[in-house]
């Protein structure tokens, strides 16, 4: 059997073992030149395995592909202009971490990488353990283990030569996924670079990586063309937005991502007996990462911040919502029309204002996620949990969309996208609404703090965000057990540096979500407590007006002092309240829904709230608002108040909603994103009816076992 020749590079740091694995490989037959332009040697020699000539190159060895000496100059032009068939990067088993450097380099080249996991008897001296099958799937490319002292595994690695030369290795080219800002700055220029005619063959991806590293020679390469102008005010942005939510510049994230990924993979992959020289972020990492401690520190750190949440944020809550019941109030008087006073104070006062005074509560949860994820918490979290989602047939991958999930599900289902497997997609995607979206909190935090002091209420919350995550995690494992069957793909948990977060992103991040939930409550909402009052309000029957008319009059001519007048009144009125609101479109049909979710403890106004809940789960707050209030006239007071004394609400009720809400139905906007990613109806409706039989299920449970406690 023979082909064309090959050329295949040797790169690595310096001492990996270059030079001996070139004589292993090609014994006498070498020729010695220099590099053009530098006086740097140039090793050149042939091998022949199954009658296939290779010459191989000995590249001069090099730690990074920045081009500050000659030596990294050298090889990264050789790779770039003489496109050798397969590049081999030699790296040393003992010196992994230092070693990969390169290696993470050589895979942003997108070149036909094959690694030579050399010096494999002083790995096995030293009892390291290296689970190769991993880390190739983490680099994406073959790793073949060599020792050139030793002579060992030379004809593997020329066997794994040919094979990727000919195609006949499937090399999945995984790459490290750097910081959102610099993957943006990456995707915008290399899309710039592509339009560019006279760039010719580069990787456009490479270089624009290079171009934010302030490289050189890829500034050289664009600036000679007109699509440098645009390149440099892209460039220009990156350096502003990496300073504003880093306090760094792009170069120094770049390699910091680089490292993270690095860091990953060797916890993902090596062992190694006795641990030598560690840093604060190793100390940090032994104890987080740890196999014992991971989960449980991680669940303490949750629920630390649901305690946060709670305690200083239900001050903050209660100081709002004193706030809208005063504009409430001091509106009232001054409105005559009573339909016009209804839509306002009941309507909007109630209902809009009933979902506003959460915002604190969502700002600061919200910061405290930020707060994970910035300082480099959140990775150790998914790395932690990747061990444990493994077990449910996902990927560790998915841990990042589902963490995107208790924001919000739509950009979470949406971020599932970088999963390449499209039964690890959809497995994920279905787990996702389980995620206790930001719409949900004021849910939450209406019931909870109607029924419990605020530590308890924290507890609450905290047990349904669990809830949520195991029925999300025990969906997908029958998903994959059953229906989605598959292998998962390679993927590492980048692990970054510890740092303290910026002010400013952490404000940035809390503006941000402030601003979409105001403008949330502004639009959508406001427009379904117009709907909800509407639907409550009418059709008026004349006959309760009568009835009341009757009532009022009995009581104007019969009453002792006005004190009691006063009272019956306001009595009388509330129950013609209530019984128009029975009457009322809304009310008709909560009363047809009532029979399905009585054993659930719900009453119909409840099914009224959990109808309109599915255009947003806020929806479901501020329907109350509107609604219970109807029954209170003349107490204008908080909806928590009102809440707490209403005869249809008990602690086991808001248990069992609570739970409902967490469970059943995904609001409009996320099922219709759902049916876009997964590409029909079908599964969406087959997945409706399930999270209803669960939801149902799971509530009544909840209920029952609340009464049988409380
Ligand atoms: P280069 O700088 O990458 O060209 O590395 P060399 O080939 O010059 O090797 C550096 C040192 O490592 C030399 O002392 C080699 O004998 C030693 N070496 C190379 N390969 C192996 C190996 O597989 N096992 C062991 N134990 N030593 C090796
Ligand atoms: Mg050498």
């Amino acid at each position: 059997m023979s082909g064309r020749p090959l050329t295949v590079a040797l790169t690595g740091n310096p001492n990996a073992g270059k030079s001996s694995l070139f004589n292993a490989m090609t014994g006498a037959n070498q020729r010695v030149g220099n590099f053009p332009g530098v006086t740097i040697e140039k090793l050149e020699g042939d091998a022949e395995y199954q009658g296939r000539r290779i010459t191989v190159v000995d590249l001069p060895g090099t730690y990074s592909l920045t081009p500050f000496s000659p030596e990294e100059i050298v090889t990264r032009r050789f790779i770039i202009d003489e496109k050798p068939d397969v590049v081999v990067n030699v790296v040393e088993g003992c010196n992994l971490e230092r070693n990969l450097l390169l290696t993470v380099q050589l895979m942003e080249m997108e070149v036909s990488l094959l690694v030579a996991l050399n010096m494999i008897d002083e790995v096995e001296e030293q009892g390291i353990s290296i689970d190769q099958k991993q880390l190739q799937k983490l680099l994406g490319s073959h790793i073949v283990p060599t020792s050139a002292r030793q002579r060992r595994g030379i004809d593997s690695l020329l066997d794994h030569i040919l094979r990727v030369a000919d195609g006949r290795i499937e090399i999945s080219r995984n790459k490290v996924s750097f910081s959102p800002e610099i993957e943006a700055a990456v995707t915008k220029i290399a899309g710039m670079l592509a339009r560019e005619r006279g760039l010719g063959g580069a990787n456009h991806r490479w270089l624009a990586i290079k171009l934010l590293e302030n490289d050189p020679e890829a500034y050289q390469l664009v600036q000679q063309h007109p699509v440098w102008v645009k390149v440099e005010l892209a460039l220009q942005e990156a350096i502003v937005e990496c300073e504003r939510m880093h306090r760094t510049d792009p170069e120094s994230l770049i390699t910091e991502d680089r490292h993270a990924f690095i860091r990953g993979a060797m916890q993902e992959c090596v062992r190694v007996p006795h641990a030598e020289k560690a840093s604060i972020t190793d100390y940090i990492d032994m104890v987080v990462l740890n196999r014992v401690l991971g989960i449980p520190i991680f669940l303490a750190v949750v629920w630390a911040i649901f305690q946060l949440t709670f305690t200083l944020g239900q001050p903050l809550a209660s100081a709002l919502e004193y706030l809208f019941a005063l504009a409430g109030a001091t509106l009232e008087p001054h409105l005559s029309d009573p339909l016009l006073r209804s839509v306002l104070i009941d309507g909007v006062v109630a209902g809009v204002g009933g979902v506003v005074v959460f915002l604190p509560n969502i700002v600061l949860l919200f910061i405290g996620l930020s707060f994970l994820e910035a300082s480099g918490y959140m990775a150790r979290a998914a790395f932690v949990i990747d061990k444990v989602m493994h077990r449910f047939g996902l990927h560790g991958k998915s841990f990042i969309p589902m963490v995107t999930g208790f924001g919000c599900s739509i950009p979470a289902i949406m971020a599932t996208r970088t999963l390449k497997s499209r039964s690890d997609r959809l497995a994920t995607i279905m787990a996702i609404p389980f995620m206790s979206c930001g719409a949900k909190l004021p849910v939450y935090v209406l019931l909870a703090g109607a029924f419990f002091p605020p530590a308890a209420a924290a507890n609450v919350m905290f047990a349904i965000y669990l809830l949520g995550i195991a029925v999300g995690l025990w969906t997908a494992w029958m998903l994959k057990k059953s229906v989605l069957k598959s292998d998962s793909e390679p993927f590492v948990m980048e692990l970054p540096p510890y740092r303290w977060p910026t002010m400013a992103s952490v404000i940035f991040q809390a503006k941000m979500k402030a601003l979409l939930y105001l403008k949330k409550a502004g639009t959508l909402i406001l427009g379904a407590v117009i709907l909800v009052w509407a639907a409550s309000n009418f059709p008026k029957s004349a006959d309760i007006d009568a009835r009341l008319a009757v009532e009022t009059a009995r009581i104007e001519a019969t009453a002792s002092s006005a004190e009691s007048k006063q009272s019956a009144l306001l009595k009388a009125e509330a129950s013609a309240q209530s019984a128009q609101l029975e009457y009322s479109a809304a009310g008709r049909v909560g009363k047809i829904i009532e029979p399905l979710i009585r054993p659930l403890g719900f009453d119909w106004r409840i099914g009224i709230a959990l109808v309109t809940g599915l255009a947003a789960k806020e929806v479901v707050v501020s329907t109350l608002g509107t609604i219970v209030s109807i029954g209170h006239a003349g107490q204008a007071t908080d909806l928590t108040s009102i809440v707490r004394s209403d005869p249809g609400f008990s602690p086991a009720t808001a248990l069992s909603l609570m739970v409902f809400v967490l469970l059943y139905i995904p609001c409009v906007a996320s099922l219709g994103v759902m049916k876009k990613e997964v590409g029909s109806w079908r599964p969406v409706i087959v997945f409706t009816a399930y999270v209803l039989v669960i939801a149902w299920s799971a509530s009544f449970v909840t209920y029952r076992l609340a009464l049988a406690f409380a």
